[in-house]
């Protein structure tokens, strides 16, 4: 019959990374609103859902920001519990920014929750000019480590719907 439900399942995706790295900006872009080039550190959305079909299935994400908090373990436990995905993000102008992934890493699997999905996040690669941290590197980083690599931009909005997609459909096949 017609499949008249707004949505058909809903997974929690969660984004982790230092402040100022684009996490707002990605939830402000799946939410179709414009990008602001000066919002600076804000009291972050908590979500935002996006609904994105895949196969015959409409599938909610149900996008978490960690509010720019550095300390995952100063979170509460209802912020990462029965998460089905995690979107550690970076910004490439800022090196310091992907050192800590690494630790972000380490605290999600200190959590003993299933993080088999996980995505790297290499933002803000409109500002080439000030690049620090290489493609290279990057995907070398997330190879090691099990993750998926994506480069966007929240300023032209490149890949940025499409990392959404690919986690939508990689979350479909898995379950
Ligand atoms: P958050 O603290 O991780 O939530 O980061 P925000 O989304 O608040 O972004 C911090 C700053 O970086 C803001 O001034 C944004 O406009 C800017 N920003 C975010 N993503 C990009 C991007 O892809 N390119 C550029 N040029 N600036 C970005």
């Amino acid at each position: 019959g017609v499949n008249n439900k707004l949505f058909d399942v809903k997974y929690k995706v969660l984004l982790l990374g230092d402040t100022l790295v684009g996490k707002t900006s990605l939830q402000r872009f799946i939410a179709g609103k414009d990008f602001r080039p000066d919002i600076g550190s804000t009291i972050g959305i908590d979500f935002v859902n996006k609904i994105i079909p895949v196969e015959k299935s409409k599938i909610n994400l149900q996008i978490w920001d960690t509010a720019g908090q550095r300390n995952f373990r100063t979170i509460g436990k209802n912020y990462y519990a029965s998460t089905k995905a995690f979107v550690l993000v970076y910004d490439v102008t800022n090196e310091e920014s992907f050192h800590l992934i690494q630790q972000f890493n380490q605290l999600i699997e200190q959590t003993g929750l299933d993080i088999e999905r996980r995505y790297l996040i290499a933002n803000k690669i409109d500002l080439s000019q000030n690049r620090k941290v290489d493609e290279e590197t990057g995907r070398r980083f997330a190879l090691r480590n099990s993750m998926t690599y994506f480069e966007t931009s929240c300023k032209t909005g490149e890949n940025v719907l499409e990392l959404f997609e690919q986690i939508a459909s990689d979350l479909v096949r898995q379950h």
